[in-house]
């Protein structure tokens, strides 16, 4: 079910006895508040919602169960995709929290970062290292997260290519990012020119606009020296079509991780050729704790700069415009005070 944006003053919530309460200051907008809004994908969430998981802000209150030595108030803290989880069951305590059964999903199964104060599970918020910009750091909380996870479940290793397909997206941007300080060589995929020249000032060295190329497959291996493509794909496009392809560029014994979500969307590979060139294909979902620890100490050292626009929270219907449309290059992210 298609939903609307709705603005409204809602009381502000109070922390349960292992959650704190944290000030957004800013959140960036990712294409999985879009699916929220648009209810495409078989996964139900609560209504009526307040979206929003890539929340940085303060620390302004603790429940009981929470110390200030812990999470002292006026702490930099992320509420991120994972608000909270078990912690106790076969997966929570593999580290594989985004696997856990009883999940809560900021933005989805609980309100998120599009508001002026929201609550998260004490053991879950990102610490912010001191010093980091909270309006830069927002879209690292999932985009980044997201995407360093993947590269790091693509097991490509430094000199090595990575095909960042969506590059120039908000995921995109930063995977490209992530991937050069990981010491990988990258090719984005995208459509148009602006892209283009965003993904490789982000320190992509081939671009294949997909829009306009006539033998995409054939197009991705050659920008890769030796002619037998990347060793490594990342998908983030919104697009069934992607999926399809990828298999067919990846080098033999490459690795496909998928991480966009499209609606209703199937992969799709022929078996020999999947066998006999011993490709990998698999899925990657966000990150664990320490995941985003490292995620966000790449960011507080310089590495990861993406472009993104601050608008206010009244403007979030604009966002999502253009993001249906393909027109976001790099994140958006919102000032929850406008
Ligand atoms: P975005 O809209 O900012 O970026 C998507 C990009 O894909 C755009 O730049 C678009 O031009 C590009 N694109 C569209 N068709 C393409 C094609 N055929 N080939 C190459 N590029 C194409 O979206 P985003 O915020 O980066 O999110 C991307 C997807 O990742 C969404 O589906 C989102 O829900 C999903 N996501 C998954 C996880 C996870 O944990 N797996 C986490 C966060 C987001
Ligand atoms: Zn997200």
């Amino acid at each position: 079910m298609s939903l609307a944006i709705t603005y409204k003053k809602i009381p502000v919530p109070t922390p349960l006895p292992d959650e704190v309460l944290v000030h957004i200051r800013y959140s960036g907008v990712c294409h999985t508040d879009l699916h929220a809004m648009n209810g495409d994908w078989p996964l139900a969430h609560k209504l009526p919602l307040v979206g929003g998981h890539e929340g940085a802000g303060v620390v302004v209150a603790h429940g009981s169960l929470v110390s200030q030595e812990e999470l002292p108030l006026g702490s930099p803290v992320g509420v991120k995709w994972l608000n909270g989880s078990c912690l106790s069951c076969a997966f929570c305590q593999a580290g594989d929290e985004p696997l856990c059964g009883k999940a809560l999903l900021s933005g989805y199964t609980v309100d998120g970062s599009f508001q002026e104060y929201a609550v998260a599970k004490a053991a879950h918020v990102a610490k912010i290292p001191d010093g980091v910009d909270l309006e830069e750091v927002a879209p690292v909380l999932c985009a980044g997260i997201t995407v360093y996870k993947g590269l790091k479940e693509s097991g490509a290793r430094p000199g090595e290519w990575v095909a960042i397909v969506g590059a120039g997206g908000g995921l995109g941007s930063m995977a490209v990012q992530y991937a050069r300080a990981m010491g990988l060589r990258v090719v984005a995929i995208d459509g148009g020119e602006e892209k283009g020249v965003s993904s490789r000032a982000l320190g992509a060295e081939g671009y294949v606009d997909f829009r306009m190329s006539e033998d995409l497959v054939g197009d991705v291996k050659r920008a890769t020296p030796d002619g037998l493509g990347p060793h490594a794909v990342l998908l983030l496009a919104v697009q069934e079509k992607p999926f399809q392809q990828a298999t067919e560029y990846v080098r033999s014994r490459g690795t496909v991780v998928c991480i966009g979500l499209p609606a209703n969307a199937y992969l799709r590979a022929p078996v020999f050729d999947t066998v006999v060139r011993m490709i990998s294909i698999k899925g990657s979902y966000v990150g664990n704790r320490q995941d985003t620890r490292e995620a966000l100490d790449f960011f507080s050292r310089g590495l990861i700069k993406v472009p993104i626009k601050t608008v206010g929270l009244s403007q979030l219907g604009e966002v999502y415009k253009m993001m249906e449309e393909g027109k976001v290059v790099g994140r958006y992210v919102v000032d929850t005070s406008k």
